[in-house]
């Protein structure tokens, strides 16, 4: 059985687990752009497995001494899964809702827009027609999909781009 914790009575999200599977589910109606919460912890200048990128050399990322309460309170976006056709985007540090997400639906949104080179890639398994397969950062998209993802790509991500040359 899953088993889902409150993380505080504002908050618009909850940490469900099962089987050692974790999400990021909302606990309450979000309205199409509204903010779900901030990406805030420590800034480095690498990716790390949970770490989220939110400029060209910023990459957010736990503290490594908190508890896992501490965790699931305070570090909600670290269990933040990747979908190819997600609900929610980064804007800056800002997770927004990019349309109404229902009681108890998934929050998540797409890596590829906001990560260019990951520390730990991964194959999606998301079951989204649009689904890209393996996810390793924008770095490493086809030309293609990253076309597709331009528009919706954070700035660093298409800085990072012209800088590595990448068409
Ligand atoms: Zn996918």
């Amino acid at each position: 059985m899953p088993t889902t914790k409150v993380l505080s009575s504002t908050s618009p999200v909850r940490v469900e687990s099962n089987d050692g599977a974790y999400r990021l589910v909302a606990s309450r109606k979000v309205a199409a752009g509204a903010t779900i919460l901030r990406i805030d912890g420590i800034v480095q200048s690498y990716p790390s497995r949970y770490s989220v990128q939110v400029g060209p050399d910023e990459h957010i990322e736990r503290p490594s001494t908190i508890t896992a309460e501490e965790e699931e309170r305070l570090y909600q976006w670290r269990f933040l899964n990747h979908s190819c056709a997600p609900n929610a985007a980064l804007v800056g540090r800002d997770l927004r809702a990019l349309r109404p997400i229902g009681r108890g639906e998934e929050i998540t949104f797409d890596y590829l827009t906001n990560e260019f080179d990951m520390a730990s890639p991964f194959r999606c398994g998301c079951g989204s027609p649009e689904c890209v397969g393996e996810v390793r950062g924008f770095r490493h998209a086809t030309r293609s999909l990253r076309r597709m993802l331009a528009p919706r790509a954070a700035p660093h991500v298409l800085e990072l781009a012209k800088r590595h040359r990448l068409a």
